[in-house]
């Protein structure tokens, strides 16, 4: 099955390139399934009618790839794109997500730490609501507040645990392209490091770090992402240096080094030593951009104030405002580069080669079920030619021994007369 790729829908970012790849394979799968599913009510037919020619094992697959095609269907229209955040508590993990959602989503700030896995994604019904693990109910969320509060209230959450909360598609761009964006406990605070990758991030596109630039990076966090790298090979991995803006604004912070550069330069080398000498999850000219110096802080706060309608940086702003917004902004871009592409190949790749083997499998079962019906349908036909010559050799074999006796017969009432005549005239 060949699909030309349409060029008519412009493409704006390449969080798209995930959607209109997800749609191309979803309309290849639903072709395939078609042909299994047409194929294997033939070959039933088939069977019904000729019982000799399909064997059980050859009935079985064929039914069984078309379960196996429908799975694979359903598995790719929940295909998304996720993205996993982790850090110490209070590095601004939440107000991360929250900036990038372009909305307070996610509760933050002191008293609303994140004790359990986030999962924020699209809503298809428009509805905002959240559903806690091991549960079908959907509790309704109308506001962040209300959402911190069902957090609060739900009894059983523990950090292990994954709650989704779905969100309206169209109040985010992020949600309607198809992304999850996870928020985490602290990796601070457990001991079961293991279990949350195991649980929650084996299956995530890219990995952030939010970082606080106010202090270096700790030994916690470090850890997890040695973890991270031992079980995934070369994850995608971006340090966001948060709280950037009070660095800026911290004299005596400052004053141990010359200049916010010298800070950055600091901060940029460990960070790049630690992605490319410890983790060796990319190289030195791939770090430069997946290091950032953010303030989440901020970008959420413009955001909201666009959102009413008001200018980007209408409410009061530190120094470098405009600069940093500016880095969050270059860091969203390589991040949608990043996720897309990761997705992509790992989503799609996996499904493209299972739907081939799929289909070469089948190809080959439909071939030797073909060739054994030719072979018996040439047997048969040698069986009908000998019974046709035998039956020719019949008819030959009566026709002389009808002529025979004929003669025969023929001979004898000629003798018969001749006797009759010869005694008559006597
Ligand atoms: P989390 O525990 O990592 O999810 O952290 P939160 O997102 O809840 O943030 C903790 C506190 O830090 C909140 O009060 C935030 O408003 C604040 N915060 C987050 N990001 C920034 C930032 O870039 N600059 C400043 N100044 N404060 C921030």
């Amino acid at each position: 099955i060949s699909r030309n790729v349409s060029t008519d829908e412009q493409i704006s970012s390449p969080l798209q390139i995930f959607g209109k790849a997800k749609k191309q394979i979803n309309e290849i799968f639903v072709d395939i399934l078609s042909y299994v599913a047409e194929a294997s009510e033939r070959i039933k037919d088939v069977n019904d009618k000729c019982p000799n020619v399909i064997n059980t094992n050859e009935l079985k697959s064929i039914i069984d790839y078309e379960f196996k095609v429908k799975g694979i269907c359903e598995v790719l229209t929940r295909d998304h794109m996720k993205v996993a955040f982790f850090g110490r508590t209070s590095n601004g993990k939440s107000t991360v997500v929250n900036a990038m959602l372009g909305d307070k989503v996610l509760p933050s700030g002191i008293g609303h730490t994140t004790n359990c896995f986030l999962q924020v994604e699209g809503s298809q019904s428009g509805e905002a609501y959240l559903v806690t693990e091991g549960s079908n109910e959907k509790q309704n969320v109308e506001s962040v507040s209300h959402l911190a509060h069902a957090l609060n209230h739900e009894k059983q959450l523990n950090e292990k645990e994954l709650v989704h909360v779905y969100w309206p598609k169209d109040r985010c761009v992020l949600l309607r392209d198809d992304v999850a964006l996870v928020d985490s406990p602290g990796v601070d605070v457990t001991p079961h490091l293991d279990d949350w990758i195991d649980n929650h991030c084996i299956d995530a596109d890219v990995f952030v770090l939010v970082a606080n630039a106010e202090s270096t990076l700790m030994v916690t966090e470090k850890n997890f992402f040695h973890k991270v790298s031992s079980k995934l090979s070369k994850p995608n991995i971006f340090i966001l240096n948060n709280r950037w803006d009070a660095s800026a604004n911290e004299p005596e912070f400052l004053d141990q080094f010359n200049s916010q550069d010298q800070v950055r330069k600091q901060h940029m080398e460990r960070a790049t030593d630690f992605l490319v000498k410890e983790l060796k999850v990319c190289t030195t000219e791939e770090a430069s951009s997946r290091i950032f110096f953010i303030s989440a802080k901020e970008v959420l706060q413009a955001r909201v104030q666009e959102r009413k309608g008001l200018s980007l940086n209408s409410g009061a702003l530190a120094e470098g405002f405009s600069t940093r917004y500016m880095e969050f902004e270059e860091f969203e871009r390589r991040f949608e580069e990043c996720i897309s592409k990761s997705a992509i190949k790992t989503k799609f790749l996996n499904h493209s080669q299972q739907g081939k083997h799929l289909i070469k499998d089948m190809l080959k079962i439909m071939d030797t079920i073909y060739n054994r019906s030719q072979e018996q349908k040439n047997l048969k036909l040698n069986e009908i030619k000998k019974c046709q010559e035998k039956l020719n050799y019949t008819e030959q074999s009566l026709i002389s021994i009808t002529n025979e006796m004929k003669m025969k017969i023929h001979q004898m009432v000629d003798d018969v007369e001749d006797k009759v005549s010869k005694a008559l005239s006597d």
